[in-house]
């Protein structure tokens, strides 16, 4: 099947959602063949008046463990010694950047490149948004204020979309495990004078599909090529997961009892 701008536009007119805010986590394979690439999915929005916002992770700019004497406990790491990602520690994140890890897909890297996006100030877990008020989205994520962009349009009643994705993609519910009290997990990166600084990320996602059933109520699903699109109401779906994960912590495990990333954040996170 092929999928086209046209196609798009019309299911954004179906949808006809109040707020044209909407986080996207998305899968630019399982459309099957899209016209013009991700540009047109893209496009589509952006002529709709959407503004919106995707993941723009860039893992790679992790450096270890800098400061021996402050080891956070209960922190998602199972041993400092080890905790050695790629050592690059002649350079820095910027949010001129436009590195991504590979694994963010097609359409948040199109995003990236371009001219006028903004991107978060977050060396591993940016977030980058276009439209019109992709400038006021962006502006308050820091290294210690991972979700920011998602908090602003969790309060401007904007929405959640997965395209062809599932909830193990869903990083707001790691802003959800937040307001239950967690605390996010910290790890290091450079700033741009070379220092090494503490940020804050999520935890393991594997286990966000146990939420499926409890979110169905007020799920829209609607198919767009070969690709299933769910839509939720942002703040619906907060309050839900919230909910749910105060009257079942263990909810969020995923399926290794040893995952210490899922043991940890259960018992609420970095010690700090
Ligand atoms: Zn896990």
């Amino acid at each position: 099947m092929i999928v086209t701008k046209e196609d798009i536009r019309e299911v954004l007119k179906e949808l006809d959602l109040d707020k044209k805010l909407a986080c996207i986590h998305s899968s630019l394979k399982s459309f099957g063949y899209v016209k013009g690439g991700p540009k047109s999915i893209v496009d589509a929005f952006l002529e709709r008046n959407y503004t919106i916002i995707v993941p723009t992770f860039s893992y790679d700019f992790e450096i270890p463990m800098f400061d021996k004497k402050n080891i956070p406990q209960q922190n998602g790491l199972s041993s400092y010694e080890n905790h050695n990602p790629i050592e690059i520690i002649n350079r820095y994140y910027s949010p001129s950047s436009n590195e991504i890890h590979y694994s963010m897909g097609l359409i948040p890297k199109y995003i990236l490149s371009i001219p006028n996006r903004k991107r978060g100030n977050h060396p591993l877990n940016s977030f980058s948004a276009v439209g019109k008020k992709a400038k006021h989205y962006i502006k308050n994520q820091k290294p210690k204020n991972v979700y920011a962009p998602l908090i602003e349009l969790y309060k401007n009643d904007g929405y959640l979309f997965l395209m062809g994705v599932d909830l193990t993609k869903a990083t707001i519910i790691h802003y959800t495990e937040n307001l239950t009290g967690r605390n996010l997990f910290i790890r290091w990166a450079n700033d741009s004078e070379f220092k090494p600084i503490s940020v804050n990320i999520g935890g393991c996602s594997d286990g966000f599909n146990n939420f499926n059933p409890y979110i169905k109520g007020i799920e829209r699903k609607i198919m767009i090529g070969d690709s299933i699109w769910r839509i939720f109401h942002l703040k619906s779906f907060v309050k839900i997961i919230v909910d749910v994960i105060k009257s079942n912590p263990e909810i969020t495990h995923c399926d290794n009892q040893d995952c210490i990333r899922c043991n940890d954040a259960i018992k609420g996170g970095p010690i700090i």
